[in-house]
């Protein structure tokens, strides 16, 4: 299959007749596969009520079928045609984060969505994006559309289009390059089906700024210990993971550099995952900054694209320095310690 790559550069005039956008749409709708771009990474979009679209999905990306699909929707209507009992809460979280990077774990209604999107689960995970590609390729299919991250399965996601055609080009229909995405990790996912609002995944919309709004909110119990079976299926597999192994760092940096300087003793190059205030610190085979600690949402933003730059580079190991877990640091050290395996070192 010939995966075409449509380039939209001039989104302030974005339309739906804008002709890319109507061929993506159309290959949607004759249920076949398309990435485009959402504010958090590239998306790999199929019609949600269609088993054979869902499937091209799990087939391309090399997708586990118990991980359900998140469903992405242009218009608060759409829900409707597929979730029912939305709480309260769920109306507010709705008002304040639509279009945006949340993702509201809902009771599936009817039998219209396929089955492939759900795993089987009788709840569904739905969003609106925040970006007007997304929107406007969605709004033109006019159909829901089940997307997750445009990446082969347990690999970075895809922040930029270039990440999507490395890992599937020719394994879907198409992708539209809207350039880089903005916040650079997945949407938050949290289940409304409880009493009290519950992250089982972090990511672009923080607790506190949900807690601002409805009040108490609580996290997963496999987030915050191991031993736990995640609520959300996807977090138990394997995850953003470059080809060199990555151990995250908690210390000060010159403990940093003394386990790179034991690393590269015993014939390891070692790769390093720094920031801008950090970076001249470290002497090692090859370092990256991936952002500013001082702005977290810098280092969201470049996190995925530094992982991917390592594939590039020769090196037997990343290390990574560790991250404060407030705000969108809770999305990046979740990404991060995926990426790891969970191995950490802790200066004592
Ligand atoms: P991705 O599409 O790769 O960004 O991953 C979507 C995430 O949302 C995965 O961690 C899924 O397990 C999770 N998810 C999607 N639908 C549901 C659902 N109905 N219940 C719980 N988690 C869900
Ligand atoms: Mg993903």
């Amino acid at each position: 299959m010939k995966t075409i790559v449509w380039t939209v550069d001039d989104l302030p005039n974005l339309s739906t007749s804008y002709p890319h956008i109507a061929q993506a749409a159309n290959i949607l709708r004759e249920n076949e596969v398309v990435a485009f771009p959402t504010e958090t990474v590239y998306g790999l979009g199929a019609n949600a009520f269609s088993d054979e679209a869902v499937r091209k999905i799990f087939e391309a990306k090399g997708r586990p079928s118990d991980n359900p699909l998140i469903v992405h929707i242009a218009s608060q209507d759409q829900l409707d045609e597929f979730v029912e009992d939305i709480p309260e809460y769920a109306e507010e979280l709705i008002k304040n984060f639509w279009p945006g990077p949340l993702t509201l774990v809902l009771q599936k209604k009817g039998d219209r969505l396929s089955d492939l999107v759900t795993a089987g689960l009788d709840t569904v995970g739905v969003r609106m994006p925040d970006h007007p590609i997304a929107l406007a390729l969605l709004k033109e299919a006019n159909v829901p559309v089940a997307a997750p991250s445009a990446n082969r399965s347990g690999k970075p996601s895809p922040t930029q289009a270039s990440h999507v055609y490395y890992d599937l080009q020719g394994r879907i229909s198409g992708i539209i390059d809207g350039g880089a995405t903005g916040v650079g990790v997945e949407s938050t996912v949290i289940d409304c089906t409880t009493k009290i609002p519950t992250i089982l995944r972090p990511g672009g919309v923080t607790k506190e700024q949900m807690e601002a709004i409805v009040g108490e909110v609580s996290v997963d119990q496999a987030l915050v210990e191991e031993g736990h079976a995640p609520k959300s299926p996807g977090m138990k597999y394997t995850h953003y993971a470059p080809n060199a192994p990555v151990i995250v760092v908690d210390g000060s940096h010159h403990f940093i550099q003394q386990q790179i300087d034991q690393f590269e003793k015993e014939g390891k190059k070692v790769g390093v995952i720094t920031t801008e205030e950090a970076k001249n610190d470290f002497r090692a085979t090859k370092v990256l900054s991936c952002g500013n600690r001082a702005n977290l949402q810098t280092v969201a933003a470049q996190l995925y694209d530094v992982l991917r730059q390592f594939d590039q580079e020769d090196v037997d190991l990343i290390i990574s320095e560790s991250f404060p877990q407030a705000g969108v640091g809770a999305a990046i050290m979740n990404r991060l310690l995926k990426a790891a395996g969970n191995q950490v070192i802790v200066e004592k």
